[in-house]
């Protein structure tokens, strides 16, 4: 098993999507794997931003929740097959209809917890997953959905939500036992012992992505971004930075801490604790890093 993440800008247009699907299809025919997805680049964002208009009283809200709308909406024009357009696009409007309750709501009484906000930042990878997961489908890729709240369990520590490893990992096993199609994952999210949504953290797909492969036993973990590995520096601020073709899981944890953003820093913990390499690759550019002891 494998598990691979592709981040936001890897999934931030159709046309990204379907050269991700490209990407993901070898592997498909000698081994098993697992995809982990991030909210369509900048949604995110734009989510918070929406839940502060509301928590203001300003309704531009509610255009900028169109936006939205419209934006996964021609996702899936662009993806799925005809015969599940209506479907999914069915769909795709119900979870949006429940995104602009919360909003009202949030608008009415005029506050927004940190236990809303997770809320509201869950719909962009449940949005993004499961239209990907209906694109593999319509390329004939035996895929599933797997809304991660299902088997990753936090504490009610919103925002920054902490895992419980012990039941996520039995969760996790538990569920792959009984789903042998390839599960498409919502990165970012998990549940609080009281059910409730949390979030991991941001840019904490990476995280999701690691938590599986260490429940999962990975032979190795595959970070998709947008950047060619990992790097002395900054390449925007040093000119000279240059991608190191290796280095210790410390070493990379240091990088991280000290604010490299090419992987989110607890990454590395579960990954560490299996030994499961990880490869930061290039969605845009065939280079990469390994991270390994
Ligand atoms: N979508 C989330 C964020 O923007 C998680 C991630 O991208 O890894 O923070
Ligand atoms: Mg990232």
């Amino acid at each position: 098993m494998k598990v691979l993440k592709f981040g936001g800008s890897s999934v931030a247009t159709p046309a990204r999507i379907k050269s991700v699907i490209e990407i993901v299809k070898p592997y498909l025919a000698h081994e098993k794997i697992t995809i982990v997805f991030s909210a369509f680049g900048g949604v995110t964002d734009t989510l918070i931003q929406l839940s502060t208009l509301a928590l203001q009283g300003n309704t531009d809200y509610k255009k900028q929740l169109e936006q939205i709308e419209k934006r996964h909406l021609e996702a899936v024009r662009e993806l799925v097959d005809m015969q599940r357009q209506s479907t999914v696009i069915a769909q795709v409007k119900i979870t949006i209809n429940e995104l602009e309750d919360i909003l009202n709501g949030i608008f009415l009484i005029k506050e927004r917890t940190l236990r809303s906000l997770d809320y509201i930042m869950s719909f962009g990878e449940r949005l993004s997953a499961y239209i990907i997961s209906e694109g593999f489908l319509s390329q004939g890729v035996d895929a599933e959905f797997l809304d991660a709240r299902k088997v990753v369990k936090t504490d009610n520590n919103f925002g920054y939500a902490k895992i419980d490893f012990t039941f996520t990992n039995k969760l996790i096993a538990e569920h792959f036992q009984q789903h042998q199609q390839l599960q498409i994952v919502t990165g970012f999210i998990g549940t609080s012992p009281s059910g409730e949504t949390t979030t991991i953290g941001r840019s904490g797909s990476d995280y999701t992505a690691a938590i599986f492969a260490s429940a999962l036993n990975a032979t190795s973990l595959e970070i998709w971004t947008d950047v060619d590995g990992m790097m002395t520096a900054d390449p925007r601020k040093v000119k000279k930075a240059f991608t190191v073709a290796e280095m210790t899981y410390q070493e990379a944890m240091e990088l991280s801490h000290f604010g490299a953003k090419v992987i989110f820093p607890a990454t590395m913990q579960p990954a560490m604790a299996r030994q499961i390499p990880i490869w930061i690759k290039n969605t845009f550019n065939p280079t990469f890093s390994r991270i390994r002891n």
